[in-house]
């Protein structure tokens, strides 16, 4: 596997940034632990502020830098996680174990830092004050969606976050607020993407330079990110077949008809591909590849998530007393209902699961399998396509906070004089979406089934 980004331990320039968000999310994270109602409008407003300073207090333990944090909505992003079907207590470990995350370097033009968990589940994205504005103004929207879509291709959040502290800019310190989301790593820890393109169905600057010999060397871990123009190029194709062509292009209609609803746009789909052909060596050594032994024993226990002396409490829904696993065990029923079968000559079994998280009278839909994270984290190309190689594709709608604001407005107006609206990025939302959703259709490559003819019953 290929490991991007920069470690972020003690003295690096961002330490005390990922240090504060860490400890933020984990303090509130594990307070927010309390019997599951339904949401009510309240939930969709709340806020929550959390001191933190060197000597701690009731509320807060010590922390080794002063700053404050801020949770958003923390009941909804606790049922979002539910809904897509996280265990309470891995996502603490994984953000908490150890104040270790790597840093991307700057893969956006847009200045927003991204950070990676120990173990790469999940990415936590700094953002602009206007896509937060923009999130918390649609969360209701958002939650509906994915409650009514569970395979949705949506970026799924979990988590928005405030942290308020003192940073040195041109020798004078500062308060700065940094506002952040947690979200999912589309790819998985434990493969190779052998090509990832950031597709926006435009063709308007939308090419990545490769350099071919870096790529090529044996062992290279150079991995561009490539756009729209390379893939025309390079005349990739998403190998599906009817049926799974079929359920992806409908959710991918619903989830940008959302995004068009609320007024988004510059979202991309993100396509990564795994090659199984490339990748039997490489799985075996990501296999022998030593884990962190802390990253094995969950540390629940660690002190800072309970307070010495402090009982959690004994309800059901504390998710710290007990593994999610064991919560629906003790049931807090399990379910298995069949979402949908599909004509089995077509592609390869396609039966989601659903399990039911019922915590006193409420109900939780846990979506334990996901459409197109179901095999190896991702969606396999169909069986039908055979002769061309066997891929895994991990493919999400990322980058959706962007609103169509007036600065896009006159962005579309001035190129608008000099170029075919077509191929310009900054186009109104429903456009956007209507060319991203036809530039994707055009991708998909069905190969048709050749209807069995022989009947026997028939004689010529
Ligand atoms: P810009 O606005 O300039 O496009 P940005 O800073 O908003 O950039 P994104 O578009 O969100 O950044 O992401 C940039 C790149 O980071 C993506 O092209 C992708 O390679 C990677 N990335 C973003 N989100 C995810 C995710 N959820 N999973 C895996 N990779 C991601
Ligand atoms: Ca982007
Ligand atoms: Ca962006």
């Amino acid at each position: 596997r290929v490991l991007i980004g920069n470690k972020v331990s003690e003295g690096h320039v961002n330490f005390i940034i990922a240090y504060n968000m860490l400890t933020g999310i984990r303090v509130s994270v594990s307070r927010c632990s309390g019997i599951m109602k339904p949401l009510t409008d309240q939930d969709f407003r709340f806020t929550k502020k959390l001191a933190f300073d060197y000597h701690g207090n009731e509320l807060t333990p010590s922390s080794q830098y002063a700053f404050k944090f801020k949770d958003y909505c923390p009941e909804v992003f606790r049922e979002l996680r539910a809904l897509f079907g996280l265990d309470p207590a891995d996502y603490l470990v994984s953000l908490t174990s150890k104040y270790i995350l790597s840093e991307l370097n700057s893969p956006g033009k847009s200045g927003s830092f991204f950070y990676y968990s120990r173990d790469y589940k999940y990415i936590i994205k700094t953002i602009h004050r206007a896509e937060h504005i923009h999130l918390r103004k649609h969360l209701r929207e958002y939650y509906t969606h994915v409650k009514q879509n569970p395979d949705t291709l949506l970026c799924q959040f979990y988590g928005l976050h405030r942290v308020k502290m003192p940073i040195s800019f041109q020798n004078k310190i500062k308060h700065r607020k940094i506002y952040f989301i947690v979200m999912n790593n589309l790819f998985p820890p434990h493969l190779d993407i052998h090509r990832t393109y950031d597709l926006k169905g435009s063709t308007w600057g939308r090419r990545t330079a490769v350099d071919q010999r870096a790529m090529d060397e044996p062992g290279s871990t150079y991995r561009p990110v490539l756009k729209d123009l390379n893939w025309l190029e390079s005349k990739e194709r998403i190998l599906f077949g009817p049926a799974k062509k079929k359920k992806f292009l409908e959710q991918l209609r619903k989830d940008i008809s959302l995004l068009s609803r609320l007024n988004i746009m510059d979202y991309s789909l993100l396509v990564g591909i795994h090659d199984l052909n490339k990748s039997a060596a490489l799985i075996s050594d990501a296999e022998e590849e030593d884990v962190p032994e802390d990253m094995l024993e969950p540390s629940l226990h660690d002190e800072n998530i309970i307070e010495p002396g402090e009982q959690p409490p004994m309800d059901a829904g504390n998710p710290l007393e007990q593994p999610a696993d064991e919560l629906v065990q003790e049931g807090v029923q399990l379910n298995n209902d069949t979402i949908e079968e599909i004509d089995p000559l077509d592609d390869a079994p396609l039966v989601a699961t659903k399990k039911k998280h019922v915590t006193k009278g409420y109900e939780v839909n846990r979506v334990v399998s996901h459409f197109f994270k179901d095999y190896e984290g991702g969606i396999a190309s169909s069986d039908t396509h055979d002769n061309d190689g066997r891929y895994i594709y991990y493919i999400g709608i990322i980058d959706c906070m962007t609103n169509y604001s007036i600065v896009k407005k006159l962005e579309t107006f001035w190129r608008s004089l000099s170029h075919d609206r077509k191929v310009v990025s900054a186009i109104p939302p429903r456009d956007y979406g209507q060319r991203l959703y036809s530039f994707v259709g055009d991708s998909v490559d069905t190969k048709d089934f050749e209807p069995y003819k022989d009947d026997p019953t028939q004689k010529n």
